[in-house]
Parts: C-alpha cells; structure tokens; sequence
C-alpha cells in the first residue's frame, strides 16, 4: 500500500479545547528532536474560535465536511471547513486533536475505518493498553467530522474543563502522539506488526437526553453512580439521572449497550447527556458501510 508521506495534524477544531491548539500552536518545539519517515504539518482548525475561547463562533466545525456543499459558504465555520478541504485534502494522513469534559480517558475516534487507519489504531492499541478505540459514524446519521476527510483519526481525552490547560492531559496526548507516530513510521517501513482484530465501541445510539421541564430547563443531573461508567455495559434498572426532587430515571433500553460521553459540557446545548456504543471485535479488514455513501467525499455540509 502507499506511504503516508504527508500527515496532517489539525488541533483547535473546537476554540476551547486548549490541549490540541496549544499541541499544534507549539509543534516546532515540541516534535523537534523526532526524526520520521513522514512530514508533519501542524494546522488551528478554527483560530477565530480559538481566540475567544469558544467551541465555535457560528456552528460547530466539526459538523462542517459533509457533502453538500454550498456552492456560497455564509458562516465562518463553513469558510473554514472549505479552505481546510482545500488545503489539506491531498494530504496522506490526519490526526485531530480533541478534549472531552466526560471521564472517556484516552480515545481514538476513527470516522472512516480504512484498512490503513485501522491497521494504524490497532497497532496504537497494543500499545497503549488502556486506550479506546472508537468507531464513529458508520450506522448513525451523524454529519462527517474533521478526521472524515481523510485516512486517520480523532484523539479524544478526558476529563477536562472547556478553556482548561491540564498537565497531565497535555503529557498523555503527547504520549499518545508519538506512538500514533511510531506507528505510521512502522507502516512507511513495513515494520507494523500485524494484528488481526481488536476490541472497538462502535456508535450505535440513540443519544439520551437530560430530564427537562417544557422550556428546556435541566430537572436533572447525571446519577453519581453513572457518571463513571463510559464503556460498561448497561443493564435495564441501571440509574442514569437525579431529579432534583431526589427521585431517580433508570435505563430501559437495550442491555449490553455502553454509554459516551458522558456529561460532555459541549453537549448540553445538543440535547444529549450522553449516547450508546456497541463494543464488536473487529478485524483488520472490517470495514462495514466505509465508501458505501457518498458522505465521505469532503463537501462541506450546510
Ligand atoms: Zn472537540
């Protein structure tokens, strides 16, 4: 297969997830000693909201590369996404940096599992023991995120705040870097080994909304005992949410499901206090629904 010569490594995508915007912003230093079979080009997705510490100005980015593009883009995040099409799009590889509110840990959200990308995260996670890897996209009608635009991934971690420089977050998404670059040296040398399946969470949905009243407002919050539990399998009669008069919603859906994202700030205003993943063992060459539709092709959505 083809080398991956030129990797794009795109942080900021959200203008308050500070760990990837100051990782891309400080790359000349912080790659400086790396030497690799590879170019590194490091981009601020979206620097307009990055200076005012929000995740977007207009709409959110990382909803902006889906194939119906407006001949005319009105919003800065669609402006964006199209000079980010344009200028990134022959690139062979792209690695997004992201931080969630929600207690994930360390994630790979995979948007398009081609045999190369999933070569790559499989390899990452043998690694990486206690990595997750996450496939996003594939039987759900979510809009094309970022890493969709090309063979590559998400990085997603958490817990930490919107706004919100973390030590030990920064050192971990560091770490996890320069195996995600190891890895890709090891392909470009036929070094990679070869592992035929891992364990993944594939989004399965449907996403749960908080408790609210008729105008929208919260009458809930995450149960205490559920806000832990990314990736554990639900069981009906599980307790999902507090009511603010003490008593308590418990799940009722399909058992053996897990939940995401888990009280991820940015999703309040989406109406979803977390959404349901299958865990599958997947192999090497699984690729369910990848290229099937045209949403891969890198428009930008309206
Ligand atoms: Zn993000």
């Amino acid at each position: 297969m083809a080398k991956l010569r030129a990797v794009a490594l795109a942080g900021g995508t959200h203008g308050n997830e500070l760990t990837g915007a100051y990782v891309v912003k400080n790359a000349q230093w912080l790659f400086r000693h790396w030497q690799h079979s590879f170019s590194i080009t490091p981009f601020l997705a979206n620097p307009a909201a990055f200076q005012i510490v929000r995740r977007y100005v207009d709409q959110d980015l990382n909803r902006c590369f889906g194939p119906a593009a407006p001949q005319a883009p009105t919003t800065v995040e669609q402006h964006r996404a199209r000079e980010i099409i344009d200028q990134y799009r022959t690139m062979d590889f792209i690695i997004d940096l992201h931080t969630t509110t929600s207690y994930m840990g360390n994630t790979l959200i995979l948007s398009r599992p081609d045999p190369v990308s999933l070569q790559i995260a499989f390899a990452v996670k043998q690694r990486l023991k206690d990595l997750k890897l996450i496939i996003w996209g594939i039987n759900t009608a979510e809009p094309p995120i970022l890493s969709s635009l090309l063979p590559g991934f998400t990085h997603e971690i958490g817990p930490v705040a919107q706004g919100l420089l973390d030590p030990d977050i920064f050192q971990q998404t560091l770490a996890t870097l320069e195996t995600v670059f190891d890895c890709i040296d090891q392909y470009n040398n036929d070094q990679l080994p070869a592992i035929d399946s891992e364990q993944v969470y594939v989004h399965h949905g449907p996403d749960y909304d908080f408790p609210r009243d008729e105008e929208g407002s919260l009458t809930g919050y995450i149960h205490r005992d559920f806000l832990h539990r990314n990736f554990e399998p639900l069981k009906k009669g599980d307790p999902l949410f507090t009511r603010f008069d003490g008593t308590e919603i418990t799940y009722d859906g399909e058992e053996g499901l897990c939940p995401l994202f888990i009280n991820e700030a940015a999703y309040y205003e989406k109406g979803i206090a977390f959404t349901l993943v299958k865990e599958q063992r997947w192999t090497r060459t699984d690729q369910p629904g990848f290229l099937t539709s045209d949403r891969r092709e890198g428009g930008i959505s309206g």
